[in-house]
């Protein structure tokens, strides 16, 4: 009998889980099954329990349901715990055990796969919603130069930054929150567009004025070419979408569930064939 996973959201038919643990799997020789759970919005609970009762494993959870997780998780690991949010459940025995793995992915991603390190960098984090929560942690212990949070509703990311103050040691020149506006004339390394605007065709009010001599710009969102990743090519910088991302905080969790760090090359390129179609 395979081991039961899933990914519960609503919606989730867009995820892409399903065919990334797929070939972890194959990559891996481990038996499992990963299927989708769609949980009706005032339902997370009761899918999730119903999920484990019968047999489940583990579930990755997606919008909007990553802090009603974090809730019903019986002990919270590594990064959930200040993150408020979780993305990964375990359960083990009558525990449900949360873990918050998108963090890891974002500087698996940065470090490994784009080989640029965090470590003395000046970071721009956009965005102060759950994404921007679960990678402050992670990006802080990688020990940046400086990282400086804007957000377009600014107390919202008055409040992350406050969220974080005790780890703001980790940066060399601490952390700081700041609306768009007062960016310019500052220069970062990294500016991480953890905003959906890009979903939207949209993105945040940066000015171009942010990108240091090869600067990456790294944007979450990977289902399309936003307008941030062009924007930050039109500006000399280097771009990257989410997607690495994606498969990164993926492989963190089957890592959790089944004890094996699968290679996540084939992954990616698979996924990004999948896309050009
Ligand atoms: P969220 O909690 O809904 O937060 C959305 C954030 O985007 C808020 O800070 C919001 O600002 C900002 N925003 C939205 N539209 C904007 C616009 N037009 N201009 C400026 N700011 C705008 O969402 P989330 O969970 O943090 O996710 C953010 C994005 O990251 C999503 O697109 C998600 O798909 C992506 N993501 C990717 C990965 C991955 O593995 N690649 C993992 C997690 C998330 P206000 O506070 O002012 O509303």
């Amino acid at each position: 009998m395979p081991h039961k996973y899933a990914v519960i959201g609503n919606p989730v038919d867009h995820s892409l889980s399903p065919a990334i643990h797929a070939e972890f799997a194959r990559a891996t020789g481990h038996d499992i099954a990963y299927g989708r759970v769609l949980a009706p919005l005032d339902g997370f609970r009761a899918a999730v329990l119903k999920f484990r009762d019968e047999g489940g494993s583990g579930l990755n959870v997606t919008l909007p349901f990553k802090h009603e997780a974090w809730h019903l998780s019986s002990t919270r690991s590594g990064f959930a715990l200040a993150a408020g949010a979780v993305n990964t459940l375990a359960f083990k025995g009558g525990e449900i055990v949360g873990h918050n793995t998108d963090g890891i992915g974002l500087v698996r991603d940065l470090t490994r796969n784009l080989r640029v390190p965090v470590r003395g960098k000046r970071v721009l984090l956009m965005g102060a919603g759950g994404a921007s929560y679960g990678v402050m942690e992670p990006t802080l212990r990688e020990q940046p130069q400086s990282l400086v949070v804007a957000n377009r509703t600014l107390e919202k990311a008055i409040a992350l930054v406050g969220h974080f103050e005790k780890l703001q040691q980790y940066a060399l020149e601490g952390i700081a929150a700041r609306p768009y506006d007062a960016l310019a004339g500052t220069q970062f390394d990294i500016v991480i567009n953890a905003t959906s605007a890009g979903l939207e065709d949209a993105m945040p009010p940066v000015p171009d004025s942010v990108f240091a001599p090869g600067a990456l710009a790294y944007d979450m969102v990977y289902v399309k070419r936003t307008p941030f990743i062009q924007f930050a090519q039109e500006h000399g910088a280097r771009a990257s979408d989410g997607l690495g991302m994606l498969v990164e905080q993926a492989a963190e969790s089957f890592f959790i569930w089944r004890g094996v760090y699968p290679e996540t090359r084939a992954a990616i390129a698979m996924l990004r064939r999948q896309m050009q179609k």
